[in-house]
């Protein structure tokens, strides 16, 4: 069995797979695509919505002490000037003069190549899993192009952001291979502006919200007056977001246009914020492997001190194995009691709660789980896909396509099939245990084709269990149906009432 990271291509048989089956389309495609957005198809949006659906019940149902809320996609511009977006949302950006190519600086990488110590020129490369081989196989090569004798030192890996002046022309652009074309790094503010209104003035530019979280800090001061939240308390939210990523890449991992589950859980400032972000990096990483992540799968990077934003107390990222790397799933960050007293002293509105215990008022601090739809349903289709031999009915080894989908997540829970699609018995009950699943579950009917083929079919889009009616469900005592289980093709025979009791059970 091949399967997940270890697939080689394994992002291509994604891609394609996911084109295939209706999970991801580009969006656009018939114009040729638009870079950094794509479109979900019936498959894949019933992947993310149940995904969605599965934070939101954990989080905000099933719980007692969060709210959620759903805040609009473009607010007042002051939002953004208060939040530090304004000033500060940017990537630092790098052009190539020559092939119009655009790059961002901290994922760019260059090396001196020093022979006998002395600098002979620089390679460049982007950043992958093996920069730091790449750019010293560069500097190999360039020693032989230029036919320098003696001894290559060891590169030293260094981001573009510290290219000093001197330096950056001497270094070749990635697109042309050739120095002389890349200009220094400047802010580049990610966020999407656009005009309210009718007149386009500065005065009616606002922007598409880059992160759902401050949603949750603007309306604080509502949901405090209009509910009984005592602290610690939070506030949910799920929605899109958007960002102008310089490089979106990676299939849905980076992209232009994205859907963020944000909660913001609000502290008492004397509380012990270390404990209760202890507390929710343990119930994110929980979270994720209750829907089907394995964690061997996950880690966690602690963000450096020193680059910490100066607000931020601790940020941890809960990391991901995908197939291009182990990269940024979800970001937990303390971001103290920045945001609310930020909105405080641009707004002039106290953002303030009542503390029974001091009889004083008190700005909250903020615990803040953050992450993005697309990359756990990216995370969820690399770790899930697989590709078996396994032997058909006459003993024929086949391949097989598999999602390995939890019930909680799959897009379709139960497939229903007739044996026969010919014999009326056998439809007749098979439709009318259709009837009674779609009313609570995301069930296919499917009569096409060889029992075999059906039920590959299902394999490749995660259904986790296909039942089948046959000729023992008619013919014999019991009404009992085929329960043919996804993961390990097991067959077993299966009362209707034993059936809902699974899903009642599996699919929560
Ligand atoms: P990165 O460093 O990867 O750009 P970030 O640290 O800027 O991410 P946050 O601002 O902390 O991301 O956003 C919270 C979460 O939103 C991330 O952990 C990620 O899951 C998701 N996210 C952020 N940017 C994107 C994007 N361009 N496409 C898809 N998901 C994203």
């Amino acid at each position: 069995m091949s399967n997940a990271a270890e697939t080689p291509n394994l992002m291509e048989a994604l891609v394609s797979l996911a084109k295939r089956r209706g999970f991801i389309y580009p969006s656009s495609e018939i114009y040729g695509g638009l870079n950094g957005f794509f479109d979900y198809g019936p498959l894949g949006v019933e992947l993310k919505r149940n995904i969605r659906d599965c934070w939101w019940r954990d989080m905000v149902h099933r719980r007692d002490d969060i709210v959620g809320i759903e805040t609009s996609i473009i607010m007042h511009p002051k939002v953004w000037e208060a939040s530090g977006h304004v000033a500060g949302f940017t990537d630092p950006l790098v052009d190539c003069k020559v092939s119009k190519q655009r790059y961002r600086a901290d994922q760019l990488f260059f090396a001196a190549v020093v022979i006998d110590g002395k600098t002979v020129g620089y390679v460049s490369a982007l950043e992958s899993e093996n920069t730091a081989g790449e750019l010293q196989a560069a500097a190999e090569q360039l020693k032989r192009k230029k036919a320098i004798q003696g001894a290559l030192e060891p590169v030293k890996v260094r981001e573009f952001t510290e290219a000093t002046a001197d330096e950056i022309p001497l270094i070749p652009s990635p697109a042309t291979g050739e120095p002389g074309s890349l200009t220094p790094p400047r802010a580049f503010n990610m966020m999407f502006e656009t005009n309210v209104g009718a007149l386009k003035d500065a005065s009616s530019v606002s922007y598409l919200r880059p992160e759902t979280a401050q949603g949750m800090f603007v309306d604080f001061k509502n949901v405090v007056d209009t509910t009984r939240v005592k602290l610690p308390f939070g506030i949910a939210q799920i929605g899109k977001s958007f960002r102008n990523e310089i490089t979106p890449r990676n299939f849905i991992f980076r992209s232009r246009e994205f859907e963020q589950m944000e909660m913001e859980y609000f502290i008492h400032p004397d509380a012990d914020w270390l404990a209760c972000h202890e507390e929710w990096l343990k119930w994110c990483q929980d979270w994720l492997i209750s829907i089907g992540l394995p964690a061997s799968h996950l880690s966690l990077h602690e963000h450096p001190k020193e680059k910490l934003a100066f607000y931020s107390r601790r940020t941890v990222d809960i990391m991901f194995k995908y197939p291009f790397g182990v990269q940024e799933l979800w970001g937990i960050a303390a971001r103290s009691d920045y945001d609310l007293q930020q909105h405080q002293k641009f707004s002039g509105v106290p953002h303030v709660m009542f503390d029974e215990a001091t009889k004083a008022k008190v700005v909250p601090h903020v615990i803040e789980p953050a992450v993005g739809t697309d990359r756990i349903f990216l995370a969820v289709l690399a770790s899930a896909y697989a590709v078996e031999d396994v032997k058909d009915e006459k003993g024929n080894v086949e391949q097989r396509t598999v999602l390995r989908l939890s019930p909680r997540i799959a897009p379709t829970k139960v497939a229903v099939l007739p044996l026969l699609k010919n014999k009326e018995q056998l439809t007749n009950r098979a439709k009318a245990l259709y009837t009674k699943l779609k009313k609570r579950y995301a069930v296919q009917y499917d009569d096409g084709g060889a029992i075999g083929k059906r039920y590959r079919r299902q394999d490749e889009a995660g259904t986790p269990w296909c039942v089948t009616i046959d000729f023992d469900t008619i013919e014999k005592p019991g009404d009992t149906f085929t329960l043919r289980e996804r993961d390990s093709m097991a067959q077993r025979r299966i009362t209707e009432s034993e059936l809902f009791a699974l899903l009642e059970e599996q699919v929560y």
